[in-house]
């Protein structure tokens, strides 16, 4: 473990945080390996920003009305050595404190720790929990992130925040073309999500990408996991950074009927709107 002490947490627009750089979920296409990010390797070796909920609370504080604020854009807040620190729970308890909403995108279960707190946060302001899903199946997934929570286990955790009266949303990005971007898996995503309550899903395109960096990474884990894939790769994509899957527009179609018949939003005005902070409590904050 390295630590740092930044000069700012939250960026863009949609003010995203990161506590941590680096991840040891070890899932094998992660693009956040990728060398334009600037994570000093190793990659594994976390880097800790010591001082993001004293940050947390500088920023917030300045900010005139509530704001939603989103964490696990580029490293997964939930990582096992969260279990430890509590970093990422240090940071919600100062949204909490300062009125604000949270959203949250990981694949790891110790989320559920956060539970009293993101409720705490939705009946302030509004709090969203996101887990990824690319497949349903627990054995691919133990081979291509093998050190996140299994998608079963991810799916029970959205029903409790669903429970919970949280709003839930899936990543479904990203579908690895011949692995996992496939008619089979695509309609098991939508469907278990539909079980369980899922709000909305965001899916980008059905698809990969690679680029220095990532692509190494990516190519010794295909090569490790499954013999020839690399070659097939090498083929269809070349050096290529967005790789869609071969048939990626019969799919994407595939995904927006399984929404519609489910009722699950897709489009990005209708995730927004789920998402925000409900007019009625941002009119309380004006008086
Ligand atoms: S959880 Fe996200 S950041 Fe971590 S290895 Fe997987 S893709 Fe990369």
């Amino acid at each position: 473990m390295r630590t740092m002490i930044a000069k700012t947490l939250f960026q863009g627009p949609g003010n995203n945080y990161n506590v941590y750089r680096g991840c040891t979920h070890g899932c094998i296409y992660c693009d956040s390996r990728s060398s334009c990010y600037e994570i000093p390797p190793p990659f594994e070796d976390i880097i800790v920003k010591v001082n993001a909920p004293e940050l947390a609370l500088r920023e917030l504080s300045r900010k005139r009305k509530k704001v939603m604020v989103h964490s696990g854009s580029m490293c997964d807040p939930y990582m096992p050595i969260e279990a430890e620190l509590g970093l990422s729970r240090k940071v919600l308890e100062v949204i909490l404190k300062t009125g604000n909403g949270a959203g949250f995108l990981t694949k790891n279960v110790l989320a559920l720790r956060d539970l009293d707190l993101m409720e705490a946060i939705d009946r302030q302001a509004k709090a969203v929990a996101c887990f990824t899903l690319t497949t349903m199946d627990d054995a691919l997934a133990k081979r291509i992130e093998p050190r996140a929570s299994l998608p079963s286990e991810r799916l029970k955790a959205l029903w409790t925040f669903a429970q919970h009266g949280i709003t839930t949303g899936v990543w479904m990005t990203p579908l690895l073309p011949f692995l996992t971007a496939n008619e089979e898996n695509i309609v098991s995503i939508v469907r278990s999500c539909a079980a369980v309550q899922v709000k909305y899903i965001v899916c980008f395109d059905v698809g990969t990408t690679m680029r220095e960096g990532s692509r190494d990474y990516f190519y010794q884990k295909l090569d490790e996991l499954f013999p020839g894939m690399k070659r097939r790769y090498q083929a269809e994509y070349g050096l290529e950074y967005i790789c869609k899957a071969p048939d990626h527009e019969r799919l994407y179609s595939v995904f927006t009927e399984e929404c519609k018949k489910a009722g699950i939003a897709w489009l990005w005005p209708d995730i927004e709107e789920l998402t925000r902070i409900p007019d009625r409590i941002e009119q309380l904050t004006l008086f």
